[in-house]
């Protein structure tokens, strides 16, 4: 029998990976309304793979018996102002979501809930690589999105990302 305590925070970690989904959506649309058709890409891609991430603490839960409770997702209340915002945005988020995963982790650690942590072993690992890939969006950006051929070169870059299902399958 899982903790309640791990189960709540789970459920708002559902809630909280759709958030992110909504938020990287937001920023989706904000680059298709700035002509940046290739960031639009890389951020509905991630948006898909945010989506994922609920459903699969959905799963978990499901796989466990218990109930799944979904709560409203909040607006994206983050303002893009410039280019380089939304890409600040996202390491600032991915550094907030870390800071999450590792709060649900010290819980289930504390509770001696084994199942959970083996779970969220996944998480831990994806978060650094959710920071890596948000700190090396904003180096890009840095180096190359200063000038027009830079930028140009970049969006086609971020064109080229597909969607690929998340590597963890639960059974
Ligand atoms: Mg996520």
């Amino acid at each position: 029998m899982m903790d309640k305590k791990v189960i709540d925070l789970m459920n708002d970690q559902i809630n909280k990976e759709f958030y992110s989904a909504y938020l990287y959506l937001d920023f989706a649309n904000y680059y298709t309304d700035e002509g940046l058709d290739g960031f639009a890409n890389w951020y509905k891609v991630q948006a898909q793979e945010e989506r994922d991430h609920a459903m699969l603490f959905a799963e978990f839960l499901q796989n466990n018996g218990i109930k799944v409770s979904l709560k409203a997702i909040d607006e994206p209340d983050v303002p893009i102002k410039k280019h380089a915002d939304a890409l600040k945005a996202s390491l600032k988020h991915e550094q907030y979501v870390t800071a999450l995963i590792h709060k649900i982790y010290d819980v289930a650690f504390s509770k001696k809930d084994y199942r959970s942590m083996q779970f969220l072993d996944w998480f831990v690992k994806e978060q650094g690589e959710e920071e890596k890939n948000a700190e090396e969006m904003i180096r890009k950006y840095e180096l190359y999105g200063s000038d027009a051929k830079g930028l140009y070169a970049l969006n086609e870059e971020l064109k080229a990302r597909i969607y690929s299902p998340p590597s963890l399958v639960l059974d």
